[in-house]
């Protein structure tokens, strides 16, 4: 009996510890539980979105891309294309939170403002009930489930660096509009070095290791120190037009913490300049010396050509990184090397992507080692942040159906 009684004990602490109870391979994803902290890099095919559930419950959407236009150059749509990818991101979320009677995003951040992140109207979006603008990506999403708080890079005059006009930004604008004005919708810009626009919402106080510092948005970083920042074009710059930064440069980032858990995200910024490019077109530098090493981290622009830079690969380090996938490029090969190499950092890595193309299994040697090439990523991190794991689920069907587990993974 007592031999029993330390065996039960036993596996129940081993339990506690991978934070695995209840996680099993062939079986549904197991619910959220209060106290973990879940990031899910949601697999449509048509862009990046990811849903993260804090300790408290309070619920984060980081994204809500559907791209308009698809070619071979392009992954397929998951699990398949009879829903746009907006509709497949509110179902996943209703099932994420099916914990939740009124299930609802308290915050919603676009990183940037590419189709990718955000959606853009094609032939066959169906235009809002209200009538004011077409359904894509983040409007489909508002659409059907309460949004808190709207964060993004340039609200409310959206005019940086020049005006934001472009079809899909007027359909967006529209949809911020309409919904301030008659759904109570809060709208704010991302500012850099703060670390008080997302915050837990229903129990800050049981979980006081809990942070979200704001990095990065329009070439303007946080120095690490306070809430301080620097801007990476000079005041006094007069280079033309051709050269301010772009919209990936532009990219919100964000680092969040959990007791001595660290995961970043940077949307799409680039960190390889480009010849004869200004300085600025490398953003990833800067991040990494106010972000420091991670436990996870997103590939930044989907691991494309002008990303992961050597010197932000060797900061950063972390244990995991995830992909998200939605072209054959998605990661390249230098990219691949530079995430591979222990010259960078030292000992294992394990690498996650949403589903690669098949082109690129072809391209890259070696692509043949991530720890998983399709599916949801979901990461658990364990209560007080100690340790995390990642669950991969299946995205052929709305089964939920767990297909690996790796870790647990201790938190540096
Ligand atoms: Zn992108």
């Amino acid at each position: 009996m007592k031999i029993r009684l330390s065996l039960c004990l036993g596996l129940l602490m081993a339990a506690i510890f991978s934070g695995r109870a209840g996680d099993a391979v062939g079986k549904p994803i197991s619910p959220w539980k209060p106290g973990t902290l879940d990031i899910h890099q949601i697999s449509t095919g048509r862009g990046n979105a990811g849903l993260y559930i804090l300790p408290d419950g309070t619920t984060l959407l980081v994204d809500a891309g559907e791209m308009p236009v698809k070619t071979a150059n392009h992954t397929p749509d998951r699990p398949d294309a009879t829903r746009p990818a907006g509709e497949r991101i509110v179902r996943y979320i209703r099932h994420a939170l099916a914990h939740d009677p009124h299930p609802a995003l308290d915050y919603v951040i676009l990183t940037h403002f590419h189709d990718d992140h955000m959606g853009a109207p094609s032939d066959k979006s169906l235009t809002a009930g209200c009538g004011a603008y077409k359904l894509t990506g983040v409007t489909q999403v508002g659409e059907s489930l309460r949004i808190g708080k709207l964060l993004d890079r340039a609200w409310p005059d959206y005019s940086y660096p020049k005006p934001l006009d472009e079809p899909h930004m007027m359909n967006y604008r529209a949809f911020v509009k309409w919904q301030t004005e008659n759904n109570g919708l809060k709208v704010e810009r991302f500012v850099p070095g703060r670390a008080d626009q997302v915050v837990l919402l229903h129990n800050a106080r049981k979980y006081p290791n809990f942070h979200f510092r704001n990095v990065g948005a329009n070439a303007e970083v946080w120095t690490g120190e306070g809430t301080s920042t620097h801007n990476l074009v000079p005041a006094s710059s007069t280079a033309p037009a051709s050269l301010w930064p772009h919209e990936n440069c532009c990219s919100i980032s964000f680092r969040l913490t959990y007791g001595k858990f660290d995961y970043f995200n940077g949307g799409d910024i680039p960190g390889v300049i480009p010849k004869g490019y200004p300085s600025w077109f490398d953003i990833e530098t800067a991040v990494a010396k106010a972000v420091g090493a991670v436990d996870a981290a997103i590939l930044n622009h989907h691991g494309y050509l002008d990303s992961q830079n050597e010197f932000f690969v060797r900061t950063l380090q972390p244990r995991v990184w995830t992909i998200s996938v939605w072209d054959k490029y998605h990661p390249t090969p230098e990219v691949w090397e530079r995430l591979q190499s222990t010259t960078l950092y030292g000992g294992p890595r394990d690498i996650f992507a949403t589903d690669v193309h098949p082109a690129n299994r072809e391209a890259i040697k070696g692509l043949e080692t991530l720890a998983s090439d399709s599916g949801h990523i979901i990461l658990r991190v364990a209560p007080g942040g100690r340790s995390f794991r990642v669950v991969i689920v299946s995205d052929s069907s709305e089964s939920y159906q767990v297909k690996k587990i790796f870790g647990p993974y201790r938190s540096k």
